[in-house]
């Protein structure tokens, strides 16, 4: 079968989302259409404050009917292949819809098959992560049964999420251990790839003055998580 509309978003997350809204406030007439196969739309910023042990996941899940804007057309299905030159993409179903102007908000892929032995151990037994919905309550987990030893914090070379996420949660985690009794039990390190310590000059500035030690904390720049042991 054969779509067309003026306007085709690919996915439907907080991006696509957005740009649909924005574009029917300034123009309600136009024919926008956003591809989105899941059912549920996820507010990936507030996992911060789920790792932290503030919020439940369940905070963080809308329906996607709920965020969609009203006036779009959604089409439940995934694009499998972008067609450029004739201004069409193809849908999983085999479905072709055209567009007079394409954005694409497909988000990022997560890779834990990029890290040696990550992909097993994510979710338990102390590895955490805040980027994903299926592990973000790991992170709160190790948290709270945290008695003292070392805790590492990760920032890899790839592209990621957002790139202040690991440090939110180390400087959340580390408030956690002082104000439980840990803190002189507790050796914090943040590992990053970058040689900055924040990409934005202005934060770079306060973090890098002394912020890091003083809350006992080791920056480690330029270095990536290698893998993880099982
Ligand atoms: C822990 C954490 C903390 C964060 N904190 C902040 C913060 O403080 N401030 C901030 O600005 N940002 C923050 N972010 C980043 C922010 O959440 C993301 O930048 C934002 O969610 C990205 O939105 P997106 O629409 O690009 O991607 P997503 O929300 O991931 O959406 C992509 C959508 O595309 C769909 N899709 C994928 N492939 C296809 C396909 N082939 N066809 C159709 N649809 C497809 C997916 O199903 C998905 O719904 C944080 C992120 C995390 C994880």
């Amino acid at each position: 079968m054969q779509h067309q509309h003026q306007v085709l978003i690919v996915g439907g997350g907080t991006a696509g989302i957005t740009v649909a809204a924005r574009l029917l406030r300034a123009r309600p007439d136009l024919d926008v259409a956003v591809v989105e196969p899941s059912e549920r739309h996820y507010y990936q910023p507030i996992w911060t404050l789920v790792g932290a042990g503030a919020v439940p996941r369940e905070a963080s899940v809308r329906d996607e009917s709920e965020v969609m804007p009203p006036g779009v057309t959604w089409i439940h299905d995934a694009v499998a292949a972008f067609e450029p030159q004739a201004n069409g993409v193809v849908l999983t179903n085999g479905d072709r819809v055209e567009y007079e102007y394409l954005v694409v908000a497909a988000g990022i892929q997560l890779d834990w098959d990029a890290i040696p032995g990550l992909a097993g151990s994510v979710g338990r037994g102390g590895v955490c992560s805040n980027y994903s919905f299926e592990t973000v309550n790991s992170t709160w987990e190790a948290i709270r049964t945290f008695r003292g030893g070392t805790a590492i914090f990760t920032q890899p070379n790839t592209p990621v999420k957002c790139g202040g996420a690991p440090q939110k949660i180390m400087y959340l985690a580390a408030d956690y251990f002082r104000r439980h009794g840990l803190a002189n039990k507790t050796r914090i390190i943040f590992g990053s790839a970058s040689g900055n310590i924040f990409s934005v000059e202005k934060y770079a500035r306060t973090l890098g003055s002394g912020h890091i030690q003083r809350h006992g904390m080791s920056a480690l720049p330029l270095t990536t998580l290698g893998g993880v042991a099982p």
